[in-house]
């Protein structure tokens, strides 16, 4: 497997919901019905929480 290049983790980060806190973001994931699905994690370019599609 490849690893992602910079590139490609900024456009993860960019095209992706920020949220300010895990709380925050988990919160969408339950309101979304996703929250098995996802986990949130913080993003090491901005700072703020994202959710994986995972
Ligand atoms: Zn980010």
């Amino acid at each position: 497997m490849k690893k992602p290049t910079a590139g490609e983790k900024k456009r993860q980060c960019t095209s992706k919901r920020r949220y300010r806190s895990q709380g925050d973001a988990l919160d969408a994931a339950l309101l979304a019905g996703t929250e098995r699905q996802r986990k949130a994690y913080l993003c090491p370019l901005c700072q703020h929480w994202h959710l994986t599609s995972a």
